[in-house]
């Protein structure tokens, strides 16, 4: 078995308690690495990195260009690691290799290469203060050290959509990947080590939420932090965060509505809804996971889809004619098992799946494609985050009435809208309370696109230009060219 160490101050370092827990492949069930148990002395040895990096090193003073170069070599880094990151990834979470690679670490090293062009080009303005003899004029500043603190279900996205922000706004960075699949994020720092970047700016510590988290958040040196979980894991870094006044970012969960109306290209509309949840497993923060279908082609709709996702190829996420791959870790298969029990009791309909499956004989955690009909809103199933291939369908009449449903959520991470009709979709896309709103497709993302939630899905923005503002703070710089300045009195 494998035993990684964390990543601080440009070394590889082992825990202070000297403890380590085990990470297992979602395939096969097995444990198949150590993941070293960081507690807060190891925050304390890579937050103090960071601050040294950012307010005594090169980093924080260092030519804007030249740090943008220094960023566009990390992208270099992530194309010259690919292959091994894609496995890593798909060894300890289980997601599919072909979706990893090339697809995903293309957009990894374009992240890199997009906010590296970014990092000369934080232009402040000359405020019009309407006094000739004042010079008014904002500077964009990056906070000094950030935490980012991610999820489980895609570890290297979600770290470089802090990482490539935050660097080329000039911050140095203490990431803490989620306790479930920790190892691709620290094999990217492997990886990362060849762009030869200065010691501590880029730092990872491993462990658990209350041990390694915690502390992180709390640290006094710590001014920003992005995080990307659930929404009871928000709640509580956001306050903590609030005790020493820290900017945060919010990523956190959804329940995104699919709205498919009487007019809709039926077969593309099918295979857009399926795609927009089964293909990870559902363990995706905007997967569809809510099916609006107007009264006129419910039966019709229904009937293409249950035919579409029983045509799943459940396996190893290895092989590339798997459809779909397992749930990534124990909790979180006998979570969603939860789930869905909790719709059968509600009063839903199974209309397909709903069960445990091996196949192949992997020992791993699989659960097939499910689909529930007859979903109420007031259910459990329409209302809370499964993040599991579970789909719950629902009948509306008028535009008003789906209007209505898609908003009734505490989430508002995502919506889509299916239909013919541009003038209906435009004004939907309008009024859906929802950071991403999707037009006759789902799921698409880039590195140019803000995305962010919603109510409780989160707020701050991801990727693009907003992407990197939420790394900066605007300083106001004020000049007086006055002869004499005047007594107060
Ligand atoms: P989680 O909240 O359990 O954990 C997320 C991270 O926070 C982990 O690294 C965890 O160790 C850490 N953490 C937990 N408690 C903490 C604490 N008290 N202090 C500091 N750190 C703490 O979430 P998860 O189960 O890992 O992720 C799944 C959730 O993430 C889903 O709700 C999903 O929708 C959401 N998600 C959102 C986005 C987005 O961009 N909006 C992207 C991916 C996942």
């Amino acid at each position: 078995m494998q035993t990684y160490s964390y990543y601080a101050d440009g070394k590889w370092l082992e825990p202070a308690n000297g403890e380590y827990f085990e990470t297992e492949n979602p395939y096969t069930g097995e444990a198949w690495a150590q993941i070293p148990r960081c507690n807060e002395k190891d925050v304390e040895i890579a937050v103090q990195a960071a601050y040294r990096a950012h307010h005594e090193g090169p980093w924080g003073r260092m030519n804007p260009s030249e740090r943008g170069a220094m960023v566009r070599r990390l992208g270099d880094a992530v194309a010259n690691h690919a292959d091994r990151l894609a496995e890593i990834e798909t060894r300890d979470n289980g997601k599919r290799r072909v979706d990893i690679h090339p697809g995903l670490t293309s957009w990894l090293i374009d992240s890199f290469y997009y906010y590296a062009g970014m990092a000369d080009k934080l232009e402040g303005s000359v405020i019009p203060t309407g006094r000739d003899e004042i010079l008014n004029y904002t500077r964009h500043e990056p906070f000094g050290v950030v935490a980012g603190i991610t999820a489980w279900n895609s570890p290297l996205l979600i770290a470089i959509w802090k990482l490539a922000p935050a660097l080329a706004a000039g911050n140095s960075i203490v990431l803490k990947p989620s306790e479930f699949a920790s190892a691709s994020t620290l094999e990217l720092m492997k990886a990362l080590e060849e762009a030869d970047l200065p010691s501590g700016v880029i730092n990872t510590i491993t462990g658990f939420g209350a041990e390694a988290g915690e502390p992180l958040v709390t640290h006094e040196r710590v001014r920003k932090i992005s995080f990307t979980g659930s929404v009871e894991g928000g709640a509580r870094v956001a306050g903590l965060a609030a005790r020493s006044i820290k900017s945060v970012t919010m990523e956190l969960g959804g329940k995104s509505p699919q709205l498919v109306f009487d007019d809709a290209r039926l077969a593309d509309t099918v295979h857009g809804v399926c795609g927009g949840i089964f293909p990870p497993a559902g363990q995706s923060c905007i997967a569809g996971s809510r099916l609006l279908l107007q009264a006129g082609i419910y039966d019709s709709f229904v009937e293409k889809l249950l035919e579409v996702a029983k045509r799943a190829k459940l396996g190893d996420p290895n092989d590339p004619h798997t459809s779909i791959g397992p749930i990534a870790n124990k909790i979180h298969f006998d979570r969603v098992l939860g789930h869905i029990e909790c719709a059968r009791q509600s009063g839903a309909t199974l209309a397909c799946g709903g069960n445990a499956v091996n196949p192949g004989g992997a020992t791993g955690w699989f659960i097939e494609p499910t689909i529930f009909t007859d979903v109420t809103p007031q259910m459990p199933l329409a209302r809370d985050e499964v993040f599991g291939p579970v789909l719950a369908v629902m009948r509306f009449d008028t535009e008003e009435e789906a209007l209505q449903m898609a908003n009734d959520s505490n989430f508002g991470l995502a919506a889509g809208i299916w239909t013919e009709d541009h003038r209906r979709a435009l004004n939907l896309a309008n009024r859906l309370e929802a950071g991403t709103v999707y037009l006759n497709n789902y799921f698409d993302a880039c590195t140019q696109s803000p995305v962010g939630g919603y109510k409780q899905s989160g707020y701050g923005r991801e990727n693009g230009w907003e992407g990197m503002r939420d790394f900066l703070q605007t300083k106001s710089v004020w000049l007086s060219t006055a002869r004499e300045i005047p007594p107060p009195f």
